[in-house]
């Protein structure tokens, strides 16, 4: 464990020393994934977030997410998209307003529990894939899972496993540079089902992709969320929009439209 750094879910800007509270991974986090719980929803409720310098990122957000929903995020630089996003998953806390995650009240929980409920049940998925260089595909899937407090060999066992469903069982001891693009992001996606989370949250996951490696990455994103996972995906691409039965559109950070399909 030692050997690790200390990273959590491998999130830049993110404090990674709370520990995380006691708790074992539920035995039936398969079943869970697959059986589209009622806590599995997200929540927010008249969300404001500002930063400093007057920056109104997000007025008066309230949107529910049911378990097993698939939506993507549009809208234009700016309003708010990963503002919102980081919110969901608890990376950063509302200046005001309500966050459920998975029928929890984040409000009143602390740092530490909170760092427990991202390790345990949501996964990230970036634009920048944001690996360790110096890890291998395995170590990378591994030591996302670190703050599951799950031994090292059973980690290892799920990432050779997480490696295997996103198709680079062959690609277990290639860093980052010995990978393109597409499959740098499939192990970001690995590393992020590793945990069987209930939730997928992507930032513009394929953003940095050519067509065919972003097309591929968007459709094991869908395959992953029809297994019962939430999915909500950030992207600029209409056509990518277009593919998920939600759309959630933003604007100066307000929610100024929701269909549904
Ligand atoms: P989007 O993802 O839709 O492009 P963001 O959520 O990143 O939009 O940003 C929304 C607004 O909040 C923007 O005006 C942005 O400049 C501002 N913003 C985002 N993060 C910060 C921050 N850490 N500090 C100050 N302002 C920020
Ligand atoms: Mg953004």
């Amino acid at each position: 464990m030692s050997s690790e750094p200390g990273v959590n879910d491998a999130t830049p800007g993110v404090a990674s020393s709370a520990p995380v509270p006691a708790r074992s991974v539920p035995e039936d986090a398969a079943v869970r994934a697959s059986g589209a719980p009622d806590d599995a929803a997200l929540l927010l409720r008249d969300v404001v977030k500002e930063y400093s310098g007057g920056v109104h990122a997000l007025s008066h957000v309230s949107v529910e997410i049911p378990a097993g929903d698939r939506v993507a995020v549009v809208g234009p630089s700016g309003s708010g998209k990963t503002t919102m996003l980081t919110i969901l998953g608890t990376l950063e806390r509302p200046t005001s307003g309500e966050v459920l995650i998975a029928g929890r009240d984040t409000l009143h929980a602390s740092d530490a529990e909170l760092s427990g409920l991202r390790a345990h049940e949501i996964g990230f998925v970036f634009q920048g894939f944001h690996l360790q260089e110096g890890m291998n595909a395995l170590d990378n899937v591994a030591t996302g899972m670190l703050y599951t407090g799950v031994p090292l060999k059973a980690r290892r066992e799920a990432a050779r496993v997480a490696l295997a469903r996103v198709g680079l069982g062959h690609r277990l001891t290639h860093k980052p540079t010995q990978l393109s693009g597409g499959e740098r992001q499939r192990v970001a996606i690995a590393r992020a089902l590793a945990k069987q989370p209930i939730i997928i949250l992507a930032d513009e996951p394929t953003g940095n992709l050519d067509t065919k490696s972003g097309a591929e990455v968007l459709e094991l994103l869908h395959e992953l969320a029809s297994e019962g996972a939430t999915l909500v995906l950030i992207t600029h691409d209409e056509h990518i929009a277009d593919t998920f039965p939600r759309r959630i559109l933003m604007r100066d950070g307000e929610i100024v439209g929701d269909e549904q399909r």
